[in-house]
Formats: C-alpha cells, structure tokens, sequence
C-alpha cells in the first residue's frame, strides 16, 4: 500500500505538535480508516493518554484491536463503558465483535442485538450471520410457530437480523395477587423472601450482603400452580408478567429462537419490574447435552448469557422464574449463582388446600351452601389444575339444567362431588414416583432433600 501525501502531512504536524488532540484524534482516525491498525492503535493510545475519557478515541482504539484481532485487548477497553447505563450502541456492536472473535458467540449475539434494538442503523448483515447458525429448513415447524401472533412478522432467514426483532411474548399485567392462590403457605413465604422482600427493602438485604437477584426454579408436578404462583407473585409486587413457552421458542425456526430470545429479555427490561416466566425451562436443559444439535446449544448459551445480564444492571428489576416439572434435567449450569439457583417445591395441595383452592374457583359462581371440605376429602391426588376441572365439569352441567329449567340453578356440594367422580387426577403418581427414584438414587448433592419427606408419603 503506497502512502499518501496528506497523511504523511498530518504524521510530520502530529510530531511538531504531540499536544494537539484534535490533530492527533484526526491522524489516528485517517490512520484507521486506511488501514495501517498498528499504527493507528499507537495514535489512539497516544491520545488517549491526552483525554482518557473520549470516547470517540476509545472506540477508535477497540476497532484497531478487533480488526488487528486483538480481541481481549478490545474487550478490555471496551469493558467500562459498557458498564455505564445507556451507553453509545456503536460500543455494542464493536464487543459484538470481539466477543464473536473469542468464541463467546451467546454474549456476542447478546451484546449485538441489544445495540442495533437501540440504533438499528448499526445493522451489519455480515456480522448478523455469523451470530446465526445457518438455518436448517428441516427443523422448521411452521404449525409449531405461535399462532396468536401472527400479525407480528416472524424473522425467517439471518438477512432479516437487520430489522428490529420482536418477541413473540406479551407483557400482562395479571391482577392477582398470592390471595387468589390458596395454600401453599409456605411456597408463599419462600417466594416473599426470595423474589419481593430483596426489592421492597434493599437495604435490608444490603445489610446482610446479600444482593437482590437470581432467579427461581419452581418445581413441582404438573397442573400443581406453578404459573398461577407466578402471575401472582407479579400482581404481590405490582410487576409486569411476561409468560414464555420455552418449546415454542425452540420450535422456532433456527436464529429466530435467538433473537426472539433476546428480544424477550428486552421487553421486560423495557417493562421492568417485570417477572418473566419461563415454562418447561427442562425443554432448554434437556436439550443441552445433544451434541447433534448446535443451535440448541446457541440458544442455550444465549439464555445463559440473557440470565447472567453482561452487566450488573441489565437485569436490575426483572425476576426471572422458572417452571419445570423435571427438575432433574434442567443441569448445574442453570442452578449457579445469579441464575436459576433457588429452588422452590411446589407441593400437590393437601386436603385443606384442596378445600381452599375449590372455594376460589367457586368465589364468582352462583352458589347454594357448599361443603368443600367434603370435596376435598374425596379428590385425594388431584391437584389445582385437576379441580379446576371439577369446577368446570360441574358448571358445565349446572348450565344445561339452568337452561332447560329457564332460570339459573345454584351450583351445589353433590354437583361438584358427581364431577370429582367422574375424573381422575393426573399425574401426581407417577411424578411421585419419578421423584422417588431421583431422591433415592440420584441425590448425592442433596438437591433434592426438599423432596424426601413427600416421597417417603403414601402414593
Ligand atoms: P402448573 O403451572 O404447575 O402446571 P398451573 O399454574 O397452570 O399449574 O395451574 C392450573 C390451574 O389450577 C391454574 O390456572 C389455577 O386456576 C388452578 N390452581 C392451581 N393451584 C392453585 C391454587 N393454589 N389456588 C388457586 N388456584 C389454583
């Protein structure tokens, strides 16, 4: 590359005057820009030492350092001001690349994707593929895509990167509170010291030196009121509730689960304070091991990457919570500090629970006197998701009579009682049973010890 004539001007005026920043900010621009990286890096370092908090010079420099592929050294310089909130996108894209350099492809996809949300004119198709594993028509489901939205465009293919991506989650705002969840007394007080208690009185929490943050894995059989437990400990906080199907997201076509991904976790942050629920978290965790399927380990790693926040306050005010029904798939990775390592039981309700959670569904029907007591007593092994369909069965019934008798009969004890015979519980034996066996045989960290009092009970 032969040299020109203006830049050796501004070389031999830098010399004269090394004091002269703008000169010198100019110089290692032009050097940059022409493509002398080694040089250019030493101006930018020479001027940084005249202005050390300039940005411009500071980006400058990241660039000499990714495109001399020198990329710790740009993540280095790099790393303060992505500590500051809001700070410039373009800073996102350049750790984007250096990221993408050091093999972190879940961080880099974080950090890219985070920036263009804010400046989509940073929008780079290149760096955008190599972010995006390339797409594999034959894991594409469209059934499988979720239909409620579909007015929202799906982004389909890794050129479409360069429009803002959407999620295809919605924020609600649930309107319940732990009164509208009966029983569970003591899934409730772990729920308030774990999730509001650290945000309602930080500097209690502060005082112990324990930080708010990390999230929660509620566990437990299912239809037991994982979710339900979830919305409302949002309406407890007065949160924002975001509810997120994790197989719908891994259903999606290849690169979209990451950007929905992604672009889920903004929303809530944009939303924030903002429980985010993530159902069958185990359909991430399980997945984890396949070697055969790389994009599931992107995606895993990019909720990783989602979960740990990049920085201390990107995640500040979103609780994240997950359900699963298997615990036991969902690996160690998930359970380290700051990510889902509080665990949480949510037992299948006992009988006086059983009477609570009837009187609740019940609470806006027309009803005669009620025995739920008496319900409770013959709907062993059901559990929240079960009675409800007792509830529904018997309102279901009560309709036609009301109908055909022309008037709104009361709905009464032997309605609800007729109903509970004529379902069975679901699954809560065989759950005990799976359990049984992970307590017994699969227990040496002592994770599941929460368990063995319920499993040892009679199934
Ligand atoms: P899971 O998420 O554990 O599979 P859900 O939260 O979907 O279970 O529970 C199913 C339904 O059962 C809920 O929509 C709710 O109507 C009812 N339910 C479950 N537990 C309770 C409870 N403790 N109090 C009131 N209703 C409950």
């Amino acid at each position: 590359m032969s040299d020109d004539a203006g830049l050796q001007a501004l070389r031999d005026a830098a010399r004269l005057s090394p004091d002269n920043l703008p000169l010198r900010r100019h110089l290692a621009g032009q050097l940059l820009a022409k493509g002398y990286l080694a040089e250019a890096e030493a101006e930018f370092r020479a001027a940084l030492m005249l202005a050390p908090k300039d940005l411009d010079i500071t980006a400058g420099l990241a660039e000499a350092f990714v495109r001399q592929s020198s990329h710790g050294a740009a993540l280095a310089a790099l790393e303060p001001l992505l500590a500051e909130p809001g700070y410039p996108p373009r800073f996102g894209v350049l750790a984007a690349r250096a990221l993408l350099g050091e093999g972190d492809t879940g961080r880099a996809a974080y950090r890219y994707f985070e920036a263009i949300s804010r400046d989509p004119s940073l929008a780079d198709a290149d760096l955008a593929t190599r972010l995006t594993p390339p797409p594999a028509p034959s894991y594409a489901q469209p059934g499988a895509q979720p239909g409620a939205h579909s007015g929202a465009p799906l982004l389909t293919n890794a050129s479409a990167s360069a429009t803002e991506p959407e999620s295809n989650a919605e924020v609600e705002y649930a309107g319940l509170t732990f009164a509208d969840v009966a029983g569970m007394e003591a899934v409730k007080e772990a729920l308030r010291i774990k999730l509001l208690l650290p945000l309602q009185q930080p500097e209690l929490f502060a005082a112990y030196g324990k930080r708010a943050g990390g999230g929660v894995l509620l566990y437990g059989p299912p239809g037991a009121g994982k979710t339900h437990l979830a919305r409302a400990a949002a309406g407890e906080l007065g949160a924002s509730f975001v509810n997120v199907g994790l197989a719908d997201i891994l259903d999606m076509y290849v690169g979209s689960s990451e950007r929905n991904l992604h672009a889920t976790f903004d929303m809530a942050r944009r939303n924030r304070p903002c429980v985010l629920f993530f159902d069958e978290v185990d359909a991430l965790a399980a997945r984890r091991s396949d070697m055969r399927q790389a994009h599931t380990r992107q995606i895993v790693n990019q909720f990783l990457a989602e979960l740990d926040g990049v920085d201390q306050s990107a995640n500040e005010g979103v609780l994240v919570l997950a359900a699963t029904n298997a615990p036991w798939y969902v690996d160690a990775a998930f359970r380290r500090p700051g990510r889902l390592d509080q665990p949480v039981f949510v037992p299948p309700p006992d009988q006086a629970a059983r009477a609570a959670i009837l009187r609740i569904l019940c609470r806006d029907k027309p009803l005669a006197e009620m025995d739920f007591d008496a319900v409770a007593r013959v709907t062993e092994h059901f559990v929240g998701a079960d009675l409800k369909g007792v509830v529904d069965r018997a309102v279901e019934a009560k309709l036609h009579q009301s109908i055909s008798a022309g008037r709104p009969i009361p709905l009464s004890t032997p309605d609800l009682l007729a109903a509970a015979k004529s379902l069975r519980p679901t699954a809560v034996r065989e759950w005990m049973a799976t359990a049984r066996n992970y307590v017994m045989h699969a227990n040496d960290s002592g994770a599941w010890d929460e368990l063995m009092p319920w499993v040892k009970g009679k199934w």
